[in-house]
């Protein structure tokens, strides 16, 4: 086998991935399957897809023989400093409201620049681990006086490990009092001068708004219903959309929160953010779970995304979001892991893996296609962050690749293995991947992660963190 011939000393950008088994494309229907087939890269972007492919001049290869190909996976809701807070044992056997209460409110404060970069560290490495090349991180770990440098952070990671980052730039301006999970904190919330102009800051510094911006900024307040007074909540709106940007929170995790909102505002979530501007094609809110009819209908014709978690739904005990009803529907859906501190894995495939079973669980065989559930975290991501360059495996796509070598025992007998790391789940080992075209793992390894010196780091955050 040749494997990497010359991949680091080639002309930049000319690859030659050769000799998949299968390739997945990430669109949708009869386009979802490339078959056996050669990619060609040229300066980051696909250039060809087809069955043996010629090698040209000068031309990198990595030999895919033995591993199918499928778009990086594009995770539309994560929380990257929860990856030093998995199995907090007071939050392993409750509810969202108290897990809220005993994991990640307490330890918020606790989180200094440094322990946030070790957890964000090892966050995207274990999403680019799994195949994953875009990260949307709901971050909200801003307070008075306190937070800036953690965007900051996120982006300098994310440059260091090659990964493409959206940070949808989250916190809150109302009292802490005002939501239950906080009342035990005395942590101070920013004011809205801090916040708009952070995310100024953040989006000149660091915006990009191509078609495959490694970069990007969302306006993400923790929750619309609590994070601050509903007339802002327009104003906010009006301010990220006056920049261009997208907007992002948490809705409708819970019969609870459906609850507090239909007491406190007379209407339902969907409803709510309908009145305050919060819905449309720039505008995707993460779980979704408890949803009627109706507002599965509000948010099909305003074509506003949902990133569907249903492992961290799952383990909080939450319920599992309509997704066969709002597919159908016309509502845009991504997958989203959501923070670990609730999943305990930061795993695209064991993301896409549950949710092709859950549904099936639910309401039969025909809720969920493996192909349709590859869509729904590649294209579907793609579509709800505004980054149509990525997402789909086709000529003049960013060459975000995950590349799963299914040599192994497990794989043995699949008549179609272009599923398998969807239908087989966890462990499917991630041999290499590519962000617009730059190899970021290679033979399993982060490239330039220092494994050991992360380990030492982990190890002693986790000494402030723990109880
Ligand atoms: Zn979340």
């Amino acid at each position: 086998m040749v494997h990497n011939t010359n991949a680091t000393t080639a002309p930049a950008g000319a690859l030659l991935v050769r000799n998949a088994a299968a390739v997945m494309t990430g669109r949708a229907g009869n386009a979802a399957r490339a078959g056996a087939a050669d990619i060609r890269i040229r300066d980051g972007r696909i250039a060809e897809i087809g069955a043996v492919l010629p090698r040209h001049d000068g031309e990198a290869v990595l030999d895919a023989t033995g591993c199918v190909v499928y778009p990086g996976w594009v995770n539309t809701h994560h929380h990257l400093f929860q990856n030093l807070l998995k199995a907090v044992p007071s939050g392993m056997n409750v509810g969202l409201e108290q897990w809220l209460a005993a994991v990640a409110y307490p330890r918020l404060a606790r989180f200094t620049p440094e322990i946030f970069r070790t957890a964000v560290r090892l966050g995207m490495a274990e999403l680019l681990l799994s195949g994953t090349t875009t990260c949307a991180d709901h971050h909200y770990l801003y307070h008075h006086g306190h937070g800036a440098e953690t965007g900051d952070v996120l982006f300098e990671v994310a440059e260091e490990l090659g990964m493409r980052l959206v940070l949808c730039r989250g916190g809150a301006i109302q009292s802490a009092s005002d939501h239950p999970g906080m009342r035990a904190t005395a942590l101070v919330p920013e004011t809205l001068d801090e916040m708009l102009a952070d995310i100024e800051r953040l989006k000149a510094r660091y915006h990009d708004a191509a078609a495959d911006g490694l970069r990007r900024v969302v306006v993400a307040p923790t929750t619309p219903t609590f994070s601050l007074p509903p007339a802002l909540l327009r104003e906010l709106a009006a301010f990220g959309r006056g920049m261009d940007l997208r907007l992002h929170s948490h809705l409708s995790e819970t019969d609870n929160y459906v609850k507090f909102c239909r007491e406190k505002y007379q209407c339902t979530p969907v409803q709510f953010v309908a009145d305050h501007d919060w819905l449309g094609p720039d505008v995707w809110f993460a779980h979704l779970v408890t949803v009627n009819p109706e507002e599965v209908r509000m948010l099909a014709v305003t074509n506003t995304g949902m990133a569907h978690c249903p492992v961290s739904n799952a383990r909080l005990g939450s319920g599992i979001a309509p997704v066969r009803a709002m597919a159908d529907a016309g509502v845009p859906i991504s997958l989203g892991v959501d923070g670990v501190a609730s999943n305990e894995s930061g795993s695209m495939v064991h993301e896409a893996n549950f949710a092709w079973l859950v549904h099936r669980a639910l309401g039969g065989a025909a809720q969920t296609r493996v192909e349709e559930v590859i869509h729904w975290g590649t294209a579907g991501g793609a579509q709800v962050l505004g980054l149509p360059g990525i997402g789909t495996l086709a000529p003049g796509q960013s060459a975000d690749l995950a590349i799963y070598d299914v040599s192994g025992l497990r794989f043995h007998g699949f008549h179609d293995i272009g599923t398998a790391p969807v239908a087989a789940g966890e462990p499917t080992p991630v041999r290499d991947v590519l962000v617009r075209g730059r190899q970021v793992v290679r033979d399993g390894a982060v490239v330039g992660l220092d494994l050991e010196k992360l380990r030492r780091e982990a190890r002693e955050a986790l000494v402030g963190l723990v109880d």
